[in-house]
């Protein structure tokens, strides 16, 4: 058994000290200011004398000592007063002093939740805590809040997995990640972290510009194969695509006594007039959330409100769901015996194939497409038009149809919207919906030529929020252009995602489908999947 590795916290990080503003170290300043306090009070004893004797109450005749002495004296009772005053305010456990931090970092935070619940005494080492968390009288989840260090606590946590199960966990790595970056929003309980490849294809040449395509993955070929699609449509022109629908849903289920009053809440909210009213409302949940309207479903007496609003560059899930709160609320004083089951009903439809988001669109809608041309056709995909139109529309088409598929028309639109999703920090439980798309091809320019489209209704994508702000996640929209919040228009770098992953997905399929076509499937996938160290498998 490998030897039992102790757990320790390597690095404490520095706190910014009120003192760091000072030109000399605190002590000597405190000194300092001491000595200049009593001199100037010193200087200034005998006008405080004259000031209370009858015959002299004006300061006539000060001279520049006597003012010097003044501004030290008040200077430096300022300075006292102020140093002894930021204790009372900021202290924490090790005495430190610490300027204001206007929005509070992940390790505040930490430090915060430590201060709120009992703080681990300082005496207790790594080895007592394991014990405490092995004897079920520390909670594993407490530990980022007891301790107040991110890092140590998924040190301690790992350690006391390690020794319930009896598994190393040596292939987890645990080093070389920042936890506080996931506290409270990312992940919970950490013990380490999954490593995945990224890899680049490209250039994606898209409505003009360049795109170098970020995609984490472990299935070979697939990095390989949107590399020769994305040269495909670059030899061709380049592709072009349309943003057609921007917004997000989410559908609480409502119940009440009867049918018919269901009907008049579905009536009530898909009232015109009312429109104006219910969109001020559900606006008040974010600066960025913009109420586009309702689509109601009726179960019986359950009511299902499907509300849709665009989420600026956000993908849009919390800002929705704040929203609908917001609009059921101000329902109820109207509707008082609408009893609200669930904020989510499922008609929204989250991370389930649903026709709904098949047919009336989640996230944003994109539609992309390119004229591939005969000679490139031949040169890089060694297909011929005629058989890729031949086979889509056996394979996507009919072959789908044949499946009952919903929303499956393609050939691999998720391999390509999962390896973007996991990269740049994207819910990838959200794939579901997202690879929806319908892939089409048909011949043109007098047969010669191939055109491709993919048209995906439900694509959702964020590049603010959830784990698009984890350092690696935020590298890769940073490759894309598309970090953060977009300065000349909210919404834009979400939109400009979205019609990325789409032009992603139309090299995707244009690989794929020629490989098929080509009958080169297997022999790539031999060549890229099964190495020389798996020749086993490949045997
Ligand atoms: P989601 O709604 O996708 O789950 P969050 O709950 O993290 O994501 O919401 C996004 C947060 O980012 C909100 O607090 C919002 O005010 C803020 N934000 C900053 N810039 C933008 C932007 N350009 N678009 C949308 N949200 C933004």
């Amino acid at each position: 058994m490998a030897a039992r590795k102790k757990v320790h916290t390597k690095t404490q990080k520095r706190n910014l000290q009120a003192s760091d503003a000072l030109p000399l170290p605190i002590r000597y300043t405190n000194k300092l200011v001491w000595v200049l306090l009593l001199a100037s009070a010193y200087h200034l004893w005998p006008y405080t004398k004259r000031l209370h004797s009858p015959s002299h109450h004006s300061l006539k005749g000060l001279t520049f000592p006597d003012l010097s002495a003044v501004i030290t004296f008040l200077g430096s009772l300022l300075y006292l007063l102020g140093f002894f005053g930021i204790p009372f305010v900021q202290n924490d456990d090790s005495g430190n002093t610490h300027f204001a931090n206007p929005s509070p970092s992940p390790s505040s935070q930490c430090h915060e939740k430590k201060t709120q619940n009992h703080p681990i005494p300082i005496s207790l080492d790594d080895e007592d805590l394991i014990r405490q968390v092995l004897d079920g009288k520390l909670p594993s989840y407490a530990l980022e809040s007891r301790l107040g260090d991110c890092t140590r606590a998924a040190r301690i946590r790992r350690e006391a997995v390690r020794r319930m199960t009896g598994r190393e966990m040596d292939g987890l790595p645990i080093d070389g990640f920042d936890y506080e970056s996931i506290l409270g929003q990312c992940c919970e309980m950490p013990v380490g972290y999954v490593q995945l490849p990224v890899g680049v294809a490209g250039p994606l040449v898209l409505n003009g510009a360049e795109y170098y395509l970020p995609m984490a993955t472990t299935e070979g070929c697939l990095v390989a194969s949107t590399n020769r699609g994305c040269k495909a449509i670059a030899d061709s022109g380049g592709a072009d695509a349309v943003v057609i629908k921007d917004g997000m849903t989410r559908a609480p289920v409502v119940r009440f006594a009867t049918a018919r009053r269901a009907t008049e809440l579905k009536f009530f909210v898909e009232e015109a007039d009312n429109f104006d009213t219910i969109a001020a409302i559900f606006n008040r949940s974010s600066r960025f959330a913009r109420f586009q309207g309702i689509k109601c479903s009726l179960a019986g007496k359950n009511l299902y409100m499907r509300f849709s609003c665009s989420t600026g560059d956000a993908m849009g899930m919390n800002m929705v769901s704040k929203g609908v709160q917001n609009v059921l609320d101000y329902l109820l004083q109207d509707f008082p015996d609408m009893e609200v089951m669930s904020i989510s009903g499922n008609f929204c439809s989250d991370k389930k194939p649903a026709a709904v988001n098949w047919i009336e669109g989640r996230g944003k809608s994109v539609v992309c497409e390119a004229v591939i041309k005969e000679d490139v056709v031949k040169r890089v995909l060694k297909t011929t038009v005629s058989a890729l139109v031949e086979l889509n529309m056996l394979k996507n088409l009919a072959g789908s149809a044949v499946a009952g598929t919903m929303g499956g028309f393609n050939a691999h639109a998720s391999n390509i919207v999962t390896a973007i999703f996991i990269a740049t920090g994207q819910d990838p439980a959200q794939n579901v919906e997202s690879s929806h798309c319908i892939t089409m091809m048909e011949a043109v320019n007098n047969g010669k030529d191939l055109h491709v489209s993919v048209t995906m209704p439900s694509i959702e994508v964020g590049t603010v929020g959830g784990g698009t702000q984890l350092a690696s996640q935020a590298a890769c929209l940073d490759l894309l252009g598309v970090k953060g919040s977009s300065l000349e228009s909210p919404g834009a770098n979400a939109r400009l995602l979205a019609t990325i992953i789409a032009g992603a997905v139309l090299a995707g399929e244009l690989s794929l489908m020629s490989a098929l076509a080509a009958g080169q499937l297997v022999k790539s996938h031999m060549k890229y999947n099964r190495s020389s160290k798996d020749f086993s498998k490949a045997a």
